[in-house]
C-alpha cells in the first residue's frame, strides 16, 4: 500500500516536472531578446576606443575601418571633442527650440559660408534630415502654387533611412516588405550610367530628384561630375528641385566638405548626418533661400534637434574638418589606401574583383559572400562594413595616418590570402 502511494506521488511529481519543462520550452521558443532583434549583430561588443582603434570586452584590438558606418570620422575619444563635450556638459545640455540656440546660429553660419546653403534645420539623424528634405520639396511647390508637384524621383539601390517616408523613397523590397501601405510620391528609376535618361521619368507632378552623390549602402557608387551637371540641368529645365543625400558621403569623407563640391553645380537641398556629429546624434537639412522660405513658422519641428550639446559638438567637428590641411590629409591618405588596394586586387583577383569609390569612402567588390569577408576581418582585428553589390566598405576615420593605411593593407592581404586558400573548400561546399 505504502509503495503504491509513493509511486503515485512520484508520478505526480514527474507530471509536474514535465509540465514545468514544457512551459519553459514554450517560453524559450517565444522569448524575445530585451533588445528588438532587428539587426543580425556580430558577436563582438566594443567596450572602448582610442583614436583609430576599438577594443572589445575581452581587450582585443580592432583597427576601425568601418567608423560605425561612416560616423566616427574623427576616431574615438578625439581629445578636442572630449574637452568640448565635458565643458558643455557642465554648462547646458538641452533647452528647447522655443528659444534661440546660439550654437545653431553659429553652426548654420559656418556651414553656409562653406556650402551652397543659405539656411538649415538641425535634426538628430539622417532619416530625419531626409524627411525634412521631402517635406521641404513638397512645401516649396505648394507655396509656389503648384501643389500637384509632390513626387520625388529616386534611384535603384539608394538608401535614405528607415522611417516610413524614407523607406518609400528607397522603395527596395527588403526595406518596405510588411510596412505597407507605402507613402505615395516616389518614382524609382535605375541608377543610370547616363543620367540624361532620368528626364523621361519627369511628369507634371514631379517635385524633385533625390540622389546620394556617392551611394553608400548601395555599394559605394559615385555619381560622376558630368552626371551631376546633367541632373542639375534637368531640374532647372523643369523647375524642379535637386536634393543631395550626403548623410554618408558628406563632411570630408570624399576629400571635400561635401561630395557635390567635386562638381561645378550645387543642389537646392542637402541632407547631412553621421559624421557631422562624429558620434553624437546630429543631422541637418541644408537649403537655398529660395527653397527654405517655404518652411514657414510652425511647418516643422523637433524636440531635440540642434540642442546645445549637439551644437557644441557639431561646431567643434566642423572647425576640425575645416582646419588648414585636414582635407588635404584625407586626400593623401586616400591616395595611399587606394594605391594599396589596387595592388591587392592584382595580387588576389580571385577575391577582389574591383576597387571603387572616392576619398576615404572606398569599396572592394569581392567574389565571396561579404559577411564571410567581414567575419574574417574581425578575426584579424579589422572592422569593415558590407554593402549591396558584394561590396566591402572601407570608411576609415579621416584622421588615419600612413601607418594605419599600411596596417590595414597588411591585414587585408592576410585576409585575402586565407580566403583564397579556403576558396576551393567554399566552392566545394556550394557544389
Ligand atoms: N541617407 C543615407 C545616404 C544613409 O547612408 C543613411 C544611413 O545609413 C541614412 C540616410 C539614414 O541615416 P540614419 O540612420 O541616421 O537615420
Amino acid at each position: 500500500m505504502k509503495n503504491t502511494n509513493n509511486q503515485r506521488i512520484d508520478q505526480r511529481i514527474d507530471q509536474r516536472i514535465d509540465m514545468k519543462n514544457s512551459r519553459n520550452d514554450k517560453q524559450e521558443e517565444t522569448i524575445i531578446p530585451p533588445v528588438l532583434p532587428t539587426y543580425a549583430r556580430l558577436n563582438i561588443a566594443i567596450d572602448h576606443g582610442a583614436g583609430v582603434y576599438a577594443y572589445d570586452q575581452n581587450g582585443k584590438e580592432y583597427l576601425d575601418f568601418g567608423c560605425g558606418i561612416g560616423v566616427n570620422s574623427l576616431g574615438f575619444c578625439h581629445p578636442e571633442l572630449v574637452e568640448t563635450i565635458t565643458e558643455q556638459a557642465k554648462k547646458i545640455w538641452h533647452t528647447s527650440n522655443l528659444y534661440r540656440i546660439p550654437g545653431q546660429e553659429e553652426l548654420a553660419k559656418k556651414l553656409s559660408e562653406n556650402s551652397f546653403a543659405d539656411t538649415m534645420f538641425f535634426t538628430n539623424s539622417g532619416a530625419e534630415a531626409v524627411e525634412c528634405a521631402i517635406k521641404m520639396a513638397r512645401k516649396y511647390h505648394y507655396e509656389n502654387n503648384a501643389p500637384e508637384r509632390y513626387r520625388i524621383i529616386t534611384f535603384e539601390g539608394c538608401f535614405h533611412g528607415r522611417t516610413l517616408a524614407t523607406i518609400a523613397a528607397a522603395g527596395q523590397d527588403k526595406l518596405i516588405k510588411g510596412f505597407g501601405p507605402m507613402l505615395d510620391g516616389f518614382d524609382h528609376v535605375p541608377f543610370y550610367r547616363d543620367m540624361a535618361k532620368v528626364e523621361t521619368a519627369i511628369t507634371h507632378e514631379t517635385a524633385a530628384i533625390m540622389i546620394e552623390p556617392v551611394l553608400g549602402e548601395g555599394g559605394i557608387k559615385p555619381v560622376s561630375s558630368d552626371n551631376m551637371q546633367i541632373l542639375r540641368e534637368i531640374c532647372d529645365r523643369h523647375g524642379i528641385l535637386l536634393i543631395f543625400d550626403e548623410v554618408q558621403c558628406g563632411m570630408g569623407r570624399t576629400e571635400k566638405l561635401f561630395a557635390y563640391q567635386h562638381s561645378s553645380i550645387s543642389p537646392d537641398i542637402l541632407c547631412s548626418a553621421k559624421a557631422i556629429g562624429a558620434g553624437f546624434p546630429l543631422g541637418a537639412c541644408l537649403a537655398t533661400e529660395k527653397v527654405g522660405r517655404a518652411m514657414t513658422t510652425g511647418s516643422h519641428g523637433s524636440t531635440f534637434g540642434g540642442n546645445p550639446m549637439a551644437m557644441a559638438i557639431g561646431n567643434k567637428v566642423l572647425d576640425i574638418i575645416l582646419a588648414d590641411g585636414f582635407l588635404e590629409h584625407v586626400e593623401k591618405m586616400s591616395y595611399d589606401l587606394r594605391k594599396g588596394l589596387m595592388n591587392l586586387r592584382k595580387k588576389y583577383p580571385a577575391i577582389i574583383e574591383l576597387v571603387r569609390g572616392i576619398g576615404l569612402m572606398l569599396g572592394l567588390r569581392v567574389t565571396i559572400e561579404p559577411s564571410v569577408f567581414v567575419a574574417k576581418a574581425i578575426q584579424h582585428g579589422l572592422l569593415v562594413v558590407g554593402a549591396s553589390d558584394n561590396i566591402i566598405r572601407l570608411l576609415p576615420p579621416l584622421i588615419i595616418e600612413k601607418e594605419h593605411v599600411d596596417e590595414a593593407l597588411e591585414k587585408l592581404s592576410q585576409i585575402c590570402r586565407e580566403l583564397e586558400q579556403e576558396l576551393p573548400e567554399q566552392q566545394n561546399d556550394e557544389a
